[in-house]
């Protein structure tokens, strides 16, 4: 069987990966990609691997009518109306977007009563474990481990901390059995003392990193540091790809990466 892929978000970083990946994997074919209304490529071919006819759109309408499955990586402001045009066309979503608020998750969570939806900040296979990992770690040492989160991006990110460095916050909270939003200390400056038992993010932004995450427990006298390094985004389009393949005809619902790695509850 073949998939029809839809891409959202295709004139950006991640669209590019994804379409470069798309053009030579075998059991799936592009059957659109679109922009922003105003993107200078609107009506342009979408590139040298796809035949000359399919060019870059910006209605996610027509997009999900032809689709199987959407992978939306642009801006959260674009959600409401890709899952709206996504629950129209019978289309599943992988969502990739970052940044993305309570009202956000609201839209996921109302979709995924009609749509099969995988939200993601991050779609690399091992920042899928390493949150597995944190969680575990999180859980068994003492509150008397200060957790601290750090993450480095490239300098053209427009949300901080990244969503990885939210999630991977979230994994510490719940080994640990605290509320993250009560619990979480950001960019500290000036008097900024430590609250014990929160947990701390720090973000770097800078040159071309594809993006670094480590979740530092930090005892007394010794320290245990946690840490993924993404070489290139190829591995968040490869992970977004396994996921829509994955994702492709599963009913209803809201999954996540762990879902797709098969890894238990
Ligand atoms: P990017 O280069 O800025 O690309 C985003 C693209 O989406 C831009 O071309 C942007 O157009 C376009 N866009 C904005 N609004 C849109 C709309 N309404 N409809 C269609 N396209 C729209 O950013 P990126 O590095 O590719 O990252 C995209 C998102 O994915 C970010 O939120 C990023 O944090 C996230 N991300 C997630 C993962 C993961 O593993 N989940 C990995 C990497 C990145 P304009 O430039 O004209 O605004």
């Amino acid at each position: 069987m073949t998939i029809s892929l839809g891409i959202l978000g295709a004139g950006g970083r991640m669209g590019a990966a994804l379409l470069a990946e798309i053009a030579g994997m075998p059991g799936v074919t592009l059957a659109g990609a679109i922009e922003r209304a105003e993107h200078a490529g609107i009506g342009k071919p979408v590139g040298a691997a796809y035949p000359p006819s399919l060019t870059l759109g910006s209605n996610p309408g027509p997009l999900a009518r032809a689709a199987d499955v959407l992978i939306d990586f642009s801006s959260p402001a674009a959600l409401e109306a890709t899952l709206d045009s996504a629950c129209e066309g019978r289309a599943a979503v992988v969502i990739g977007t970052t940044g993305l608020q309570a009202e956000h998750h609201a839209l996921i969570d109302r979709a995924a009563r009609n749509i099969a939806v995988l939200q993601s900040a991050n779609t690399s296979l091992g920042v899928t474990l390493l949150a597995r990992l944190v969680a575990q770690a999180a859980a068994a040492l003492g509150e008397d481990w200060d957790i601290e989160i750090a993450e480095l991006h490239h300098r053209y990110k427009l949300d901080a901390p990244s969503g990885t460095a939210l999630a991977l916050g979230q994994a510490a909270a719940e080994g640990r059995g605290i509320d993250l939003a009560a619990h979480s200390e950001r960019g500290r400056d000036g008097d900024a003392k430590r609250e014990p038992g929160s947990i701390g993010f720090a973000s770097l932004r800078g040159g071309s990193a594809a993006g670094d995450h480590m979740v530092l427990f930090a005892g007394d006298g010794e320290r245990l540091e946690l840490v993924h390094r993404a070489e290139s985004r190829i591995i968040f389009a490869r992970g977004a790809l396994r996921a829509a393949t994955w994702l492709a005809g599963k009913p209803a619902g809201r999954y996540t990466m762990d879902d797709v790695l098969g890894l238990p509850a």
